[in-house]
């Protein structure tokens, strides 16, 4: 789950991490009262969506020209300015797509004179089972270009869970940034804090870019991206009660209500599949053939055909569905059972597009068998690899 920057900085805010004063505000009004409380004479107004690159967005509905979704302001009526420019409008950043995503909500920050700008991210680095703090000097821009292009300017210090943090980590990292003085004290104290934050709210990703060292010389958060790992929100009610659902996509969330794990792709083929490493390979066979997926989905093992209707439901709902693809390894259940539910499926919901099914395991011919009778426009396929150019054909022809 992902929260937004300034739910992000409140969070981290409470770890003692020192952060900018600031307001949020859904209104131009809220926007202006929040400017008032603070204490000026620089004011950032920042667009609040779940994606980054927002200061180089461009809005759609404004002239090509236009400043990005982070401006500074050197007054309260410019930052009232900003706000109606931002507002309800559509920002597209390196991180949203081409569809962008409506802000609906703005940060007003007490602006900071920056004299460094870092790049500090902490990560769950599953190869050596550790919490990584992976940190650079190269601060504010595109991290990903840095890595590519400078590699060497990226320095990664790993933590041992069993022995917790350590201050060496911290001035390990204060090095890496070429800190100096006192900074160095704040940083231990920082990476210290960040790493309590990230260990007990059950983080998966806290992402610093900038950290900035300000003009008087003290370190200051100056953006924060914070995903949280699903699996542990049932112990974070606060966490859980940050949730935007404006920002997830709404098919997603039909998923989770029907506990299926489903993840929105750009594709045209909508996938069925039980098993998270066979729906893996029904979407690489796809590729491989020459289309895309549309989604990822799981429906699970035990899958009921209440669960297999809603699945049915949220894949044709998506217009850019040009095929349906259900890939079913019938262990647990069995493949007639599938076959019913599918059947039962396709006639609550209607067919629009060309459907592949491809059933495997237990009672594997009566499960054909019924498809075959159904009189439905379903076409069988005998294994993953036909059922793969059977879709791919289907929605290209
Ligand atoms: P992002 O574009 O989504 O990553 O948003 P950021 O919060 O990182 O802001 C983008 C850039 O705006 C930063 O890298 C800074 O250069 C600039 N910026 C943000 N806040 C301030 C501020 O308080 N003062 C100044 N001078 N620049 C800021
Ligand atoms: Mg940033």
């Amino acid at each position: 789950m992902n929260i937004h920057e300034y739910q992000a900085k409140a969070v981290l805010k409470d770890y003692g991490v020192p952060v900018s004063a600031g307001v949020p505000a859904f209104t131009v009004d809220e926007a202006v009262a929040g400017a008032k409380a603070l204490p000026g004479p620089l004011y950032v107004v920042k667009s609040q969506i779940h994606a980054g690159g927002r200061g180089k967005g461009k809005f759609k509905e404004l002239p090509a020209d236009a400043k990005g979704g982070v401006r500074l302001a050197k007054s309260v009526e410019e930052v009232a300015a900003h706000a109606k420019d931002m507002l309800g409008n559509t920002l597209v950043t390196l991180q949203t797509g081409a569809s962008g995503k409506v802000v609906n909500r703005l940060y007003i920050e007490d602006g900071s004179d920056i004299a460094r700008e870092l790049y500090l991210s902490i990560l769950v680095d599953r190869a050596t089972g550790k919490v990584a703090f992976v940190v650079s000097t190269e601060g504010g821009m595109d991290i990903e270009a840095v890595a590519h292009d400078t590699p060497e300017k990226i320095h990664t210090f790993r933590v041992d869970p069993a022995a917790g943090y350590q201050p060496y980590v911290g001035r390990n990292v204060a090095y890496a940034l070429k800190l100096e003085g006192a900074q160095i004290k704040q940083c231990v104290k920082l990476v210290g804090d960040l790493y309590r934050a990230f260990v007990e709210k059950d983080m998966s990703l806290l992402e610093i870019n900038p950290l900035i060292v300000t003009k008087d010389g003290n370190l200051r958060v100056l953006d924060a991206k914070v995903n949280f790992d699903s699996n542990a929100l049932f112990r974070h009610p606060e966490i859980v009660a940050l949730r935007d659902e404006t920002e997830e996509d709404p098919k997603e969330i039909e998923a989770s209500k029907y506990d299926l794990s489903y993840i929105a792709l750009d594709g045209t083929i909508g996938c069925m599949v039980n098993g998270a490493g066979l729906a893996m390979a029904t979407l690489d066979i796809i590729q491989l053939y020459g289309e895309s997926p549309a989604n990822f989905l799981d429906v699970g093992g035990g899958a009921s055909e209440e669960k297999v209707t809603a699945a049915f439901k949220i894949i044709t709902a998506d217009p850019q569905v040009k095929g349906i693809l259900v890939n079913i390894f019938g262990g647990i259940m069995k493949c007639d059972i599938i076959a019913r539910g599918v059947l039962a499926a396709v006639k609550a919901v209607g067919l629009q597009v060309p459907l592949v099914v491809r059933l495997e395991g237990t009672n594997v011919e009566l499960g054909k068998q019924i498809i075959r009778e159904s009189g439905l426009n379903v076409i069988a396929a005998d294994d993953l690899d036909d059922a793969a150019q059977k879709i791919v054909a289907a929605v290209k022809g």
